[in-house]
């Protein structure tokens, strides 16, 4: 590095996340970033549509109470149980840097978010990565030693792979004296939740997000649910960066949203019937997939390698997600679209693989 440009030693330098793909093309078939095929509630539509735009030249609410409110009557909770921030990478962010504080390394596994990683860098936290085994489990002995904190989804992303509530209450056991956080952005497609820990571990913390099973990746909404103590840490350190994360829209749409519990089991519903469709199909396809509890399936095909179907697919304007990596490299992630989505992404694999 030139001497002109020593300024860049005090940059904080990090490689960045990568997104999944949003192509600008309108007319693609969308199955790469797990986004909800079918609309939010109408409830949100009437929020929008009767919105007093002259409210805008006013602050938000920093607290977000009409969301945090809702939330927590949805779950039963106390409003001091929750806490809302600007989709759960917000929240998981903030959380990374409220509990992950200590030298010793913090626990994910290998194949994981890969946004963890990221986070643990930015801020400069010590980290070790816990390979699955090889059908894409987590082995619960491998989160019983030193660490400074310990976070994985349940369900898995990319493998969909759920682990039962008795195996995340062995870890949580295991590990009082860290931090230990689950990733629920894919838990209402069919698994089971581990609010039901929280009153019973004081170090667990339970983050979801309306961007799956709610429609609402744009709109930007995750929180968290723990002990209030947990949750206490999380807005200091959330009011010592920006106070007003969360616009008065986003609260008022995250509210109604939640409450339209009728059309969330529905659209749920249909996501999972089309998911359980969409295994017979690609297995008689030839494809061999994990057990996935979420709104994509991990799947590789027996003879032709993902790459090549992935590049074949999007040829075709199908976007799916692949990753050019370890152990996952023959791996195509797909997300559950509408029935119809889902039989266009058929047809194409029928002509690709033929
Ligand atoms: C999608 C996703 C998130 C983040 O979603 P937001 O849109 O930021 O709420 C977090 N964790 C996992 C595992 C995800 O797949």
């Amino acid at each position: 590095m030139s001497l002109s440009n020593s300024w860049e030693n005090n940059v904080r330098k990090v490689v960045p996340y990568t997104p999944g793909e949003q192509p600008k093309d309108t007319d693609v078939i969308k199955l790469n970033t797990n986004e909800n095929p079918y609309p939010p509630s109408t409830k949100v539509r009437e929020i929008l549509e009767n919105y007093d735009f002259g409210k805008m030249r006013l602050y938000p609410d920093p607290d977000s109470t009409v969301l945090v409110e809702a939330i927590a009557e949805r779950y039963k909770l106390s409003k001091s149980q929750v806490f809302v921030g600007v989709g759960s990478d917000d929240v998981l962010s903030i959380a990374f840097l409220t509990f992950f504080n200590s030298d010793k390394p913090i626990l994910f596994p290998d194949i994981t978010y890969s946004f963890y990683d990221v986070w643990a860098d930015v801020y400069r936290i010590p980290y070790v990565q816990k390979p699955l085994t090889e059908d894409f489990r987590i082995n619960p002995d491998d989160y019983k030693c030193e660490n400074g904190g310990i976070i994985f989804p349940n369900p898995n992303a990319p493998t969909g792979c759920e682990e039962s509530l008795e195996m995340i209450e062995e870890i949580v056991k295991a590990n009082p004296d860290s931090i230990v956080i689950i990733d629920e952005a894919y838990v209402d497609f069919g698994a089971e939740s581990a609010l039901a820990l929280i009153d019973k571990y004081e170090n667990l913390l339970v983050i979801q997000t309306f961007s799956k099973s709610r429609s609402m990746a744009g709109m930007r909404i995750g929180y968290a649910m723990g002990n209030e103590k947990l949750i206490k840490y999380m807005n200091d350190v959330k009011f010592s960066i920006n106070s007003y994360t969360m616009t008065p829209l986003t609260q008022l749409c995250g509210a109604e949203a939640v409450k339209d519990e009728e059309y969330f089991q529905s659209t749920l519903k249909m996501i999972i019937d089309v998911r359980e469709y969409s295994k017979e199909r690609l297995s008689q396809l030839g494809f061999t997939f994990t057990d996935s509890k979420s709104n994509f399936i991990f799947a590789s095909h027996n003879t032709k390698s993902a790459g090549e179907i992935f590049a074949a697919l999007k040829e075709r304007k199908i976007f799916v997600r692949y990753w050019n990596k370890p152990r996952i490299g023959n791996h195509l992630r797909i997300s559950i679209g509408t029935r119809e989505e889902m039989d266009a992404l058929f047809a194409a694999l029928e002509e690709i693989l033929k």
